[in-house]
């Protein structure tokens, strides 16, 4: 008999080895949220969401799960690790969730601890029935709310701040309103797209400023899916129809697709994350309006523009800087060449945080082509730099490998805000660029120049307006009001020594 809720049955330590691997400092880069993924009415729904979470893995590596329905009751598996660990190959996982309709989620937590109790998706039965629901985002709100269920007596059986959103949907004066979702998603405030799967349809939605990008495909069969990024429905042969809009809900049923607002559409100017076209979304991805290698492209060529170098050869950090890089050698007439390769086989390490191993660790992650770079000057393009150690320890091995010159050319402006909208970069003290310029930057990372885009030029970039984008981590306006006592940080900190004690 097949359980309505299965949990990932991997020895606590193994989950916690996986989970707690805080990445160093040398490995740092910054982590997204969530990849959510959801298909109606197909006979392969759920092989289908397998493939489609795999094409989004890139969104989220700590944790994956799905849901699925046969229109009258819910099953749930999620675990901790990869799509490719948690549904294991020769299990028949995927065979005992088989159903036409199926949801599911990759996550990196922003808000709640890395544990398996804060996979997702949610499952949570309550009296109009069983609701699974996975969430791409931050709410900024949600310890707040939490705070008001709890002191009213509600029990929390996970710290993701997703499972505020079930108490809401459960609260008996929100279900007698007309539309009760709608009327709960009026109680969030920050970044969110969610995925509600009830026991015969899927409901999308989207927060009002379109801060995570959130689209619709239609199968070769006519069915619908949704997912964070257009490349998941390559994996399945879907084609893209169009982003869900801010503030509007998607139902996807046996009557196919409806939509509906849950705000007054184009009250609010958008405030979509511009960083996911920058670093997380895949190049093969069309977000906010367009194609991210192409908009990568001519940030490159906007930031040759504005930085030109005096060199011999233009290598990118694979493989993110690598569509930047290619924008920045066309416009520049400077050769490309891949200086560095990325091994894709390293996954995580577990190697201690000393200085020595924190090479090491750049050294397996990040091989170097001696033949392009020996006796070179070089254009190194990358698309961030956060806290600058991983950055210092890619010039430290370009150096032990003979480049003669280094030019440092980013595609983003020095970020010296923290996100709250669902990016995991560190503290305001721990990001290079806060409080420094742009020569002590050169001096700290080791290069002989340093070149970062500016925002205008990154904003004359895009195809959307300019004050269609956030761009808090830059400027520190952001959007939303974020109230910093009561922020991420304060709550994971509570959360973490929460779970020590539990622990001990
Ligand atoms: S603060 Fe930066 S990373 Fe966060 S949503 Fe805004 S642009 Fe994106």
């Amino acid at each position: 008999m097949l359980a309505s809720k299965y949990e990932d049955k991997t020895p606590p330590s193994a989950r916690r080895g996986a989970a707690t691997s805080a990445q160093s400092e040398l490995s740092y880069t910054p982590r997204e949220s969530c990849g959510l993924f959801g298909i109606f009415g197909d006979d392969k729904a759920v092989q289908k969401t397998y493939f489609g979470l795999h094409n989004l893995q890139h969104r989220g590596q700590e944790s994956a799960g799905i849901a699925s329905t046969d229109g009258r009751s819910i099953q749930c598996y999620r675990g901790m690790g990869t799509v490719r660990r948690v549904f294991r190959v020769g299990s028949n996982i995927l065979d005992k969730l088989s159903n036409p309709i199926a949801i599911g989620h990759v996550r990196y937590s922003t808000s709640g601890a890395s544990r398996a109790i804060n996979s997702q998706p949610l499952l949570a039965e309550f009296s109009s029935g069983q609701v699974a629901v996975a969430h791409n985002g931050n709410l900024i709100n949600a310890e707040l709310l939490r705070q008001e269920y709890q002191d009213y007596g509600s029990i929390f059986n996970s710290t993701s701040d997703t499972e505020v959103i079930v108490h809401l949907l459960a609260k008996p004066t929100h279900l007698t309103k007309p539309d009760p979702l709608a009327h709960v998603l009026n109680h969030l405030q920050g970044a969110y797209c969610l995925l509600f799967l009830f026991a015969d349809r899927i409901e999308a939605a989207r927060d009002p400023y379109g801060i995570r990008p959130l689209c619709i495909g239609q199968t070769e069969q006519g069915g619908f899916v949704v997912a964070s990024e257009s490349c998941a429905f390559d994996a399945i042969g879907a084609k893209f129809v169009r982003e869900v809009e801010p503030g509007e809900i998607v139902t996807l049923d046996k009557k196919g697709l409806s939509s509906r607002f849950f705000v007054n559409p184009g009250s609010i100017v958008p405030a979509h994350c511009i960083f996911e076209h920058i670093y997380f979304a895949k190049q093969n991805s069309f977000i906010f309006g367009e194609n991210v290698h192409l908009f990568r492209k001519k940030l490159g060529r906007q930031l040759a523009i504005e930085y030109p170098a005096d060199a011999d050869v233009v290598i990118p950090v694979p493989d993110s800087g690598t569509s930047a890089a290619v924008g920045y050698a066309e416009q520049s007439k400077i050769p490309f060449d891949m200086g560095m390769v990325r091994s894709h086989y390293i996954g995580r390490t577990f190697i201690s945080p000393d200085q020595k191993s924190r090479e090491l660790e750049v050294k397996l992650k990040l091989a170097i082509v001696e033949e392009v770079v020996r006796d070179k000057r070089i254009v190194v393009v990358d698309d961030s730099i956060v806290r600058g150690t991983t950055t210092r320890g890619k010039i430290r091995t370009l150096r032990q490998a003979g480049a003669k010159e280094i030019h440092m050319r980013i595609s983003c402006p020095p970020i010296r805000f923290p996100c709250y909208y669902g990016v995991d970069f560190p503290t305001k003290e721990e990001l290079l660029a806060n409080n420094r310029n742009l020569k002590q930057i050169e001096k700290f990372l080791g290069v002989d120049s340093v070149g970062y885009i500016s925002l205008k030029g990154l904003l004359s970039c895009a195809n959307l307006p300019a004050d269609h984008y956030c761009t808090a981590c830059w400027t520190g306006k952001y959007r939303i009001p974020v109230d910093v006592a009561v922020n991420k940080f304060t709550m994971e900190r509570y959360q973490m020594r929460m779970f020590e004690e539990l622990d001990a």
